[in-house]
């Protein structure tokens, strides 16, 4: 009977906690999950002997307390539930609705994370995966109060549990509570954590402190009194008091110092608290007035919050007596910040005030956790307060327990290669939560990620970079291209440069002037064009960036010459017959007159071969184009007043060492077997065909086209001839001529 009168106790001491924050609060539905809870834990006893559901009484008590809403409130007593006893999701959710349903969820999920205590970073994303994975910051808030209520009883467990739970709230919960700036609690949590995991040294501080606490709590009040009489002088309305530091801090500041508590002078600090900012400043003001400044300790966090909303001035002064304390000064508005962190933003708004104009941007952090600012009663406040703060982030487990952060989004690749690269560049599958998953399964935080790798591994694909969120992750595959795959690199590197060449409006041929490929390696810092179609065939430079930076240098170095330059030309042309004349270096096997080392091309609508008569035209932007001197576009151009200007004489090297593509047309009966008689003969001669085409043309005729590579007219000739020779063909022509 008496359990039953202490459970009574406890839940009437948190009606009367919801009701001094909430005098009108309806307390049905706080009741019903009370009883529900109450009914659920029954018989289950905590290690002290009490019975359980006192736990999750005094959990919703400092809910209350911090001043959480009603869903808070009932899910915090229920927060257990589906944990410990026989009730399930569906069960809340009938009950309570799903809000309350989905936040008992997360607390419980939270609960079963597991962690063992790591490195600094680690514990970092520990922290981040955990507020990730509590999407409705009330299962954080929860999870808090649980914690400090278990922190508070911690003593009736075994030394294990002390000291494990001890050091995962030092680590975890104490730097959540800080980030959500819940000062107080993140003092509380850190003290009893400090009890368990060095007991001596909790203990040899608290010894050294009540023995001086009589001339602590002396100095304390003469300080105060003095500000305060000060103050009242200037008509400052103000509230202020002293505290002894909380335990952890002047622990820290023992050990990183590696001082005694002897030497550790500012053992207290005052708040001084008023109504508004302007006073915290002339209050800054009087204090400074009054005592000496601690030089480089004035921090100013009104006009920078801190990125937890913290705000209040903070300076060190020295008394009379030569010891050094910090006053904070704050607005009653900040101090309930301080002390409650994103808890007080939603008490302040769900009271009588309301949000006034002007608080908008006080409320903008929290606003960043909204994810659905539209429903902003009062009451729903925080159904909607979500915590996407790491949105654009997910965290995940190795096998071992490591916690891998990645970007949202991140898939399997990108976890692989955050282990290491050899890792990634063998996986040959994944496991997430222990099932196969494909390559682009999208994790989600908590998992736990198994990389499957074999040493017969052909290595990373193409399409992993499109799947890889990470950019370490696409850097390191880029890598494994550039270093296992260089052939390849060049062949599908040039393929793309071409076609973004050609998107451009660039011709390739451009490449053959090589005064113009010196200009743009340099350009690209690359040492040759084989390694620039390597970097971008592994992605170490985008085809599109090649092509935009070498844009200019090729349109300038093709740009039509103007009438001048053509004179220029001219003046070349002398200049050269008279003095290197022999120096003239041939490109194609090809000489222009006056041109060194100019760009040539050999036209397609004659194919000129060695022997034929050529001539020279200077195109816009694409160099000299070679035509032959019976070829109709020659014919016909030379008289055009236009493009009369642009002919130039030509002629072939003596040693023309290329061989040349060129056309024959066939004009033959038509006859079944003609093409394959015609590549048996063309095969017969070794000659090199590109491309052999054939088609009947009506009335009994045939037409075929022969692309094909010569040395010179004389092996176009016999190969005419030979063509000639088999039977139907009635006549072989050069193309265009
Ligand atoms: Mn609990």
């Amino acid at each position: 009977m008496a359990e039953l009168t202490l459970v009574e106790e406890m839940y009437k001491r948190l009606e009367e906690t919801i009701r001094a924050g909430n005098p009108g609060a309806d307390l049905t539905r706080v009741r019903a999950a009370f009883e529900l809870a109450e009914k659920a834990h029954a018989g289950h006893k905590r290690r002290d002997g009490t019975p359980y559901v006192t736990h999750v009484i005094a959990a919703a008590e400092i809910t209350a307390e911090i001043g959480l809403d009603e869903v808070s409130i009932v899910s915090a007593l229920l927060h257990d539930c589906i944990e410990d006893t026989g009730i399930t999701y569906e069960d809340i959710k009938k009950q309570f609705g799903q809000t309350v349903a989905d936040i008992v969820e997360g607390v419980t999920k939270l609960t079963r994370v597991q962690y063992t205590s790591k490195e600094d970073e680690q514990m970092e994303n520990i922290r981040k995966m955990l507020m990730a994975m509590a999407k409705d910051i009330r299962v954080i808030l929860i999870k808090i109060a649980d914690r400090l209520h278990n922190m508070r009883t911690m003593d009736y467990q075994t030394e294990e549990k002390q000291r494990s739970k001890s050091l995962e709230t030092m680590e975890i919960y104490a730097p959540i509570a800080h980030r959500l700036g819940m000062q107080k609690i993140k003092w509380e949590l850190e003290d009893l954590s400090l009890l368990y995991l060095d007991p001596i040294g909790f203990k040899e501080i608290t010894n050294i402190l009540n023995e001086r606490m009589d001339t602590l709590k002396e100095f304390m009040s003469s300080v105060e009194n003095r500000i305060k009489a000060r103050l009242d002088d200037w008509g400052i309305n103000s509230t202020i008091y002293g505290r002894i530091k909380h335990i952890y801090s002047i622990y820290r500041k023992m050990y990183s110092q590696k001082r005694g508590l002897d030497e550790i002078f500012d053992l207290c600090a005052f708040r001084v608290i008023v109504d508004n900012i302007t006073d915290c400043y002339n209050v800054l003001g009087h204090i400074h007035d009054m005592f000496k400044l601690v030089p480089g300790r004035f921090k100013d966090y009104i006009s920078t919050p801190k990125p937890n909303m913290y705000q209040s001035v903070h300076t060190t002064v020295i008394g009379n007596e030569g010891i050094p304390f910090e006053v904070q000064i704050r607005t009653w508005e900040m101090h309930h910040t301080a002390e409650y962190g994103v808890a007080a933003h939603w008490k302040y708004k769900s009271g009588e005030q309301g949000i006034r104009p002007g608080d908008e941007e006080k409320f903008a952090w929290i606003r960043r956790l909204l994810e659905n600012q539209q429903d902003s009663e009062a009451q729903d406040f925080f159904h909607d307060l979500k915590i996407d703060m790491f949105a654009d982030e997910v965290f995940v487990f190795t096998p071992k327990g490591d916690v891998i952060n990645l970007p949202a989004g991140a898939t399997p690749i990108d976890f692989a290669y955050s282990i290491h690269s050899a890792i990634g560049n063998t996986m040959v599958g994944a496991k997430v939560n222990g099932r196969l998953v494909p390559f682009d399964h999208v994790l989600q935080n908590g998992d736990i990620v198994d990389i499957i790798t074999s040493k017969s591994s052909s290595g990373p694909s193409r399409d992993w970079l499109k799947l890889a969120k990470s950019g370490s992750a696409r850097t390191k595959i880029k890598q494994w291209f550039k270093k296992e795959r260089r052939e390849e690199n060049i062949i599908h590197g040039k393929a793309m440069f071409e076609s973004e060449m050609k998107r451009a409006g660039l011709s390739m041929s451009s490449l053959n002037d090589e005064e113009l490929v010196s200009i743009i390696l340099e350009k690209l810092s690359v040492p040759s064009l084989d390694d620039m179609y390597s970097a971008i065939g592994y992605g170490g430079m985008t085809a599109v960036r090649a092509v935009n930076r070498i844009k200019d240098e090729i349109i300038k170095a093709q740009r039509p010459p103007a009438k001048s330059v053509l004179d220029k030309l001219n003046e070349q042309v002398e200049r050269h017959a008279r003095i290197h004349q022999k120096n003239i270096k041939a490109v194609h096997g090809v000489l222009v007159e006056g041109l060194d080392n100019c760009l040539i091309k050999l036209s397609r609508c004659c194919t000129p071969v060695p022997g034929d008569e050529i001539v020279g035209f200077i195109t816009r932007g694409h160099g000299v184009s070679i035509h032959r001197r019976d070829c109709p576009n020659y014919i016909n151009g030379i008289n055009n007043p236009e493009d009369g200007g642009r002919w130039v004489n030509v002629s072939w090297a003596d040693n023309p060492t290329d061989s040349y593509t060129t056309t024959v047309k066939i004009l033959a009966k038509e006859r079944s077997g003609l093409v394959m008689d015609l590549a048996t003969e063309l095969n017969s001669m070794n000659a090199k065909v590109r491309s052999l085409s054939a088609r009947d043309v009506g009335g009994g005729k045939s037409t075929a086209t022969v692309t094909l590579e010569v040395k010179n007219l004389e092996d176009l000739k016999v190969l005419i001839n030979r063509l000639n020779s088999i039977s139907g063909v009635s006549e072989v022509v050069r193309a265009g001529g």
